[in-house]
């Protein structure tokens, strides 16, 4: 058993198997929130430069933040505003592709977070802010290992705060069933993108911020329930206000 707070994008199979015992509530646990986030994104190896599917792929979840950041997803994300901290509309600040190091077949979360790192130091990534949020996604057949977990085998996403400070999110190419869902693969990453871009923006440091003991962050009580946005596949978000998934 672990006491670590949820902060993952669950398999689309282990969900359906799951039933909410406990009602979700949200409560604030006086941590902090993005309250205009500036999303990066970084793509990681040399197959979103010269596979024309990744190039075209990448391109279009840059348009997906650009659109998804002035939405009625983040206007709704207001609802959990809290005295001296209120969400607002974020923005894409600008993306990446680094081939070097070239990911390995399985990449570790501690390597995510150095490479991170050494892109600031470098400079091909801006200076971490209260409000940042670097969005690392891994080519297809690599596997992202974080503790005893791996996409496709536990989880097809995650969030975190980085041992140095700064906030992130890790983004395995969906190239499994278990986080495809029957989805073209377009569409389960903006799907699983939503996921984690709200719960880093309503619970940055997991456990933190917004968060529900039993049931996790606000995109774990609605995991793999969907809609179209914009045009967009997202995720549904929890709601105190309307006490279900919205
Ligand atoms: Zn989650």
């Amino acid at each position: 058993m672990t006491t670590n707070p949820i902060r993952i994008v669950p398999l689309a199979d282990g969900m359906r198997a799951m039933a909410p015992a406990t009602p979700p509530k949200l409560t604030y646990r006086n941590g902090a929130l993005l309250q205009s986030v500036k999303v990066f994104t970084l793509f990681w190896g040399k197959a979103w430069t010269t596979s024309p599917d990744l190039v075209k792929m990448a391109g279009q979840m840059n348009d997906f933040f650009r659109y998804v950041l002035t939405s009625p997803l983040m206007d709704a994300m207001t609802e959990y505003n809290v005295p001296g901290k209120s969400i607002q509309h974020g923005a894409l600040i600008g993306t990446a592709n680094t081939a070097t190091p070239a990911p390995k077949a399985t990449v570790k979360d501690a390597s995510i977070q150095s490479l991170i790192q050494k892109l600031i130091t470098k400079g091909t990534l801006p200076h971490a802010t209260p409000d940042t949020l670097y969005f690392v996604f891994t080519p297809p057949g690599t596997k992202v290992v974080d503790g005893k977990d791996a996409s496709c085998s536990q989880f097809c996403g995650y969030h975190n705060q980085a041992t140095a400070g700064f906030f992130y999110a890790a983004m395995p190419y969906p190239d499994c069933n278990g986080c495809l869902d029957g989805m073209p693969a377009f569409d389960a990453l903006t799907g699983t993108t939503s996921h984690e871009l709200c719960e880093a923006i309503t619970d940055p440091v997991p456990g933190a911020g917004w968060y529900d003991d039993a049931n996790g962050e606000i995109g774990d009580i609605c995991a793999w329930k969907f809609k179209k946005l914009g045009g967009y596949t997202v995720q549904l978000e929890w709601s105190n206000k309307a006490n279900n998934c919205v």
